[in-house]
C-alpha cells in the first residue's frame, strides 16, 4: 500500500511549503504531488524538468449558434444560475455546465463544449518524479483538478514500484483540499502560534476529523509567541491530536526560500535535531 502524506495549513503563510519541501529529500521511493493547484509554488524550490504537459478538460460549456437561435428567451428563463443574458449571451463565470439551455432550445442552437480549466505537468526530479497542475485563473473546479494530480502521482507510483507520495496541499479547507486530504494515509498540519493560526486550525482540524485522516500538527516558529503557542498545544490535548514538531523561528529559513533553496540541514541546525529524523521516520512508517 502507497504511503500518501499530505501536508496541509488552515491558511496561507505558515511554511506549508516549505516544510514540505524540506521533508522530500529524506524519501528514496518517492513521487511528489503539488495539489496547491491555485498558486502552486513547490517547483520552485524542487526544480524539476517538465517531461510531460497536458490540458485538463474541467466540465463543457454551452456554446450559442446566432444562426440558429429564434431569441426566444427560453434558455434564459430555464437557466438556474443567472448565466444566460437577456441579449442571450453565456456569462462563463457563473455557468455551472448543467446542459439545462441545451435541453431546452428549441431550435437546438446550443451545443455543450469541452472546457479546458487548467494545466498538469509531469517532471522529473533529483528526487523522484512529480505531479503538478496550474488552474487557469478565474477557473473553478480546483477539486477535480487536484483529484487528478493525486490520480496521476498514484499511477506513477504504481508503474515505477515507489511506496510513497508526498502532497503539498493548498491552504484553507475549501473542495480542493477536501480532495487533497481524502483517502491518504497521514496529514500534516502546519500551523504558526498567531491568532488567526489558531482560528483557521480549528477550522482544518474540524475537517479532517469530518473526513476521518490521521493527523498531527506542526507549530512553526512557535517561540516568535510561546504563549499563543501553548495556547494551540492546550486545544490540541482536548481535541487529541499530538504536535509532532515544535520548529524554533530561524532566519535561515527564510534566506534559504528567499534563494530558492530547499531549507536543509547545512542552514538549520534543527533539521539534524533528534525530533526532527523522529518526525521522519513517523512519516516513513
Ligand atoms: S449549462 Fe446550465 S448553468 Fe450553464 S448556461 Fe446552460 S443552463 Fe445555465
Ligand atoms: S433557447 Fe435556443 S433559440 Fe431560444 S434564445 Fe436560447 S439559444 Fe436562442
Amino acid at each position: 500500500m502507497i504511503n500518501e502524506i499530505v501536508v496541509i495549513s488552515g491558511k496561507g503563510g505558515t511554511g506549508k511549503t516549505s516544510l514540505t519541501a524540506s521533508i522530500i529529500p529524506y524519501f528514496e521511493d518517492l513521487v511528489i504531488a503539488d495539489c496547491d493547484v491555485d498558486a502552486p509554488d513547490l517547483n520552485i524550490l524542487i526544480k524539476g524538468d517538465i517531461v510531460q504537459e497536458r490540458d485538463f478538460i474541467g466540465f463543457q460549456r454551452p456554446v450559442i449558434d446566432y444562426d440558429k437561435c429564434t431569441y426566444c428567451g427560453l434558455c434564459q428563463t430555464s437557466c438556474n444560475f443567472n448565466a444566460i443574458s437577456e441579449d442571450i449571451i453565456i456569462k462563463n463565470a457563473t455557468c455551472e455546465g448543467c446542459k439545462v439551455c441545451e435541453y431546452v432550445c428549441p431550435t437546438d442552437a446550443i451545443t455543450m463544449h469541452d472546457t479546458i480549466i487548467g494545466k498538469i505537468y509531469h517532471r522529473k526530479t533529483i528526487f523522484g518524479p512529480m505531479i503538478d497542475a496550474r488552474l487557469i485563473p478565474g477557473e473553478e473546479s480546483s477539486g477535480k483538478l487536484v483529484a487528478e494530480v493525486r490520480k496521476l502521482a498514484r499511477d506513477v507510483a504504481y508503474e515505477e514500484n515507489r511506496n510513497t507520495i508526498i502532497i503539498d496541499g493548498s491552504p484553507g479547507i475549501a473542495c480542493n483540499v477536501i480532495s487533497a486530504i481524502t483517502g491518504v494515509s497521514k496529514a500534516i498540519i502546519v500551523t504558526e502560534p498567531t491568532i488567526s493560526g489558531l482560528h483557521d486550525l480549528k477550522k482544518v482540524v474540524h475537517l479532517v476529523r469530518m473526513f476521518s485522516v490521521k493527523a498531527k500538527v506542526i507549530i512553526n516558529k512557535y517561540d516568535l509567541s510561546l504563549s499563543k503557542a501553548k495556547e494551540i498545544k492546550e486545544y490540541l490535548d482536548l481535541m487529541g491530536i499530538e504536535v509532532i514538531l515544535e520548529l524554533p523561528f530561524d532566519v535561515e529559513m527564510v534566506n534559504s526560500i528567499n534563494n530558492l533553496k530547499i531549507p536543509s540541514t547545512t542552514d538549520m541546525p534543527f533539521f539534524s535535531s533528534d525530533e526532527w529524523f523522529k518526525f521522519i521516520e513517523y512519516l516513513r512508517k
